[in-house]
């Protein structure tokens, strides 16, 4: 197990990177706890494949380094840096035997047999293949296939760390919910240093302690669920997580009010902003108050989503969603009022803290 520091990671796949967008990997600075669960959550293309393979040496970054424990690894080789690393697609030896493809890598650590079989059988167990194990891994099925990979990469148990990328996109969707648990379960027996990446928000946001958020080479936000929920450091957090996402909306600022059109809301801090900023307010839809107090909206549609009920509307001459429950009254000429503590204000995207 080990603490990871990402040291001014940048990485172009290309020659001759000029511009922000020649890069997969733009500025990642970032440590990874020892021990800690972390989802890596982005959208397809974002970097999240090209920040695991760095980490675990597969790639060579363009600029900066890594470090496991403060030591700089950013030249040792995939085996010396010691991490497990689960792909998206089953990475197995065919001719081998199911139970032979799990006891590979701690036979080519030279670990004691009798602890070969025990381990073995424990991650056998786990992954429900126990009755397969004298079978050859060729003629599975991809799901069982992806299990072994799995497996295989959570066999040993002296890593510095273990690297998944999106490993159970293949796995049928109830049993995708059995191995995520039991993840979990490894991790806190273990204590490995896990990084999971996935596009899921649901997975990223059931399996880890802190949800890392990549967009465009970057690392917009690290938090708790609720803290990316709540205070979305970026609008590309506040759009992606939830659903629907976070209302944006065009402002001007004014001290300490917000002006939308027409409408002026008040806050109770004065947001700051470099001259000329894009400022915008970013407002949850569970957040917006829909009856007969406030500001006047025009009601599009309603749309039923179960126990709620998806309210889109044009607020200020901007589209909103605003989320009420099933039995909620919608009046004709309905206003709208935000909760004040949910009011999130960005300039150029990023969150505008309050001061003190
Ligand atoms: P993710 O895993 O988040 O989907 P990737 O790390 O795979 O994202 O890709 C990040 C960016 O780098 C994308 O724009 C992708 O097209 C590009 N990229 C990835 N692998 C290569 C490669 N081998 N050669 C050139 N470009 C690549
Ligand atoms: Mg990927």
């Amino acid at each position: 197990m080990a603490r990871i520091t990402l040291d001014h990671i940048r990485h172009a796949y290309g020659p001759n990177p000029k511009s922000d967008a020649d890069y997969a990997l733009r500025e990642v600075d970032h440590e990874w706890r020892d021990g800690g669960a972390y989802a890596l959550l982005g959208p397809s293309g974002c970097g999240k494949t090209t920040l695991l393979n760095i980490i675990s040496g597969l790639l060579q970054p363009s600029h900066g380094r890594i470090l496991f424990d403060g030591q700089d690894v950013t030249n040792l080789s995939t085996q010396a840096r010691n991490i497990a690393q689960v792909f998206q697609f089953p990475v197995i030896y065919d001719t081998m035997t199911v139970y032979d493809n799990l006891a590979f890598p701690l036979r080519n650590r030279r670990v004691p047999e009798p602890e070969v079989d025990r381990r073995v059988r424990d991650i056998l167990e786990m992954i429900d293949l126990g009755g397969m194990a004298k079978r050859k891994a060729q003629g599975l099925t991809a799901d069982q296939k992806q299990k072994i990979s799995l497996g295989r990469g959570l066999v040993r148990n002296d890593v510095n760390a273990i690297l998944f990328d999106e490993p159970l996109t293949v796995i049928d969707p109830h049993m995708k919910w059995v191995l995520r648990s039991q993840l979990k379960r490894l991790h806190k027996q273990f204590g490995f240093t896990m990084v999971y990446v996935t596009h899921d928000q649901t997975e990223a946001l059931t399996f880890a302690d802190k949800v890392v958020v990549m967009y465009e080479g970057q690392i917009v936000q690290i938090g708790t669920p609720a803290e990316l929920f709540e205070r979305p450091s970026h609008t590309f957090v506040g759009y992606f997580i939830g659903s629907p996402g976070m209302n944006v909306l065009p402002v001007q600022l004014q001290g300490n009010a917000v002006r939308i059109g027409s409408e002026t809301l008040s806050l109770d801090y004065a947001p700051q902003a470099a001259a000329g900023a894009k400022t915008e307010l970013g407002i949850r839809p569970e957040f917006v108050n829909i009856g007969r107090e406030g500001m006047p909206v025009t009601v599009n549609r309603v749309e039923d989503i179960g126990r709620q009920k998806i309210v889109r509307a044009t607020f200020a001459g901007q589209p909103i969603a605003i989320v009420v429950t099933e039995d909620s009254e919608i009046p004709a000429d309905a206003r709208v009022t935000f909760d004040p503590a949910a009011i999130n204000i960005y300039a150029n995207s990023w969150r505008v803290g309050r001061e003190g």
